[in-house]
């Protein structure tokens, strides 16, 4: 399978990189290229700032728990988010790059799910915005693999014996969201109080929905 990405294809620093002393260092070498481009006049540290605001709080997971939401009050548009994730999202206007083949995968009593890309670091970036520094990390992409569970405890999430965990390793083809399964007691939320639920790692499988 293909794994070339546009902006991420540095694949074999990426695997180099280990634990969150080596991801401290690129930050410093980000920072201190920023702080060179400011100093000349080639960037504007505020504008900066405000685009990487919008992809973590707007164009970021936002949308994606509104597409949640969505899929929560109405079982229609559930049943196209799983039959044709990258249309259904359309809907809603979200769409784009590293989104072009989005695939829902849905949480239930039997199954949940939980997204990894073990390559690098593929994610859904039209509904979830930037990838968090844990997904990136190499221990999360090899032992999500392996010991899920006793990942996903490590993210408090403490699943019943009786539910299967399966992993979806993401692609640069496909990319995966997953829906959460609703909290109980939501009945009287509307579409947006539930989208307010929905928090970008329900999304990813490293976390349940709570009210
Ligand atoms: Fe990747």
């Amino acid at each position: 399978m293909s794994h070339d990405h546009p902006l991420d294809h540095d694949h074999n620093r990426n695997h180099a990189q280990g634990g969150h002393s080596e991801l401290s260092a690129v930050e410093l070498r980000v920072r201190a290229l920023e702080s060179v481009l400011s100093a000349k006049g080639y960037v504007d540290a505020v504008a900066l700032d405000l685009l990487i605001d919008t992809y973590q709080t707007k164009i970021g997971p936002r949308n994606g728990a509104r597409v949640i939401a969505r899929a929560w009050v109405d079982s229609r548009y559930r049943e196209r988010l799983r039959r044709d994730a990258t249309a259904a999202i359309a809907e809603l206007g979200y769409g784009g790059r590293q989104g072009e083949h989005m695939i829902a995968v849905e949480n239930t009593p039997q199954q949940h799910n939980l997204v990894v890309c073990t390559l690098c670091s593929c994610y859904p970036w039209p509904v979830l915005g930037l990838p968090p520094v844990w997904y990136k990390s190499a221990p999360y992409r090899s032992r999500v693999v392996r010991e899920p569970r006793a990942v996903l405890a490590e993210f408090g999430v403490q699943l019943p014996a009786a539910t299967a965990i399966r992993v979806w390793d993401s692609t640069a083809e496909v990319r995966y969201l997953v829906i959460p399964m609703r909290p109980g007691g939501t009945d009287t939320l509307d579409e947006s109080e539930l989208a307010a639920l929905v928090t970008r790692d329900s999304m990813i499988g490293t976390a349940l929905c709570h009210t």
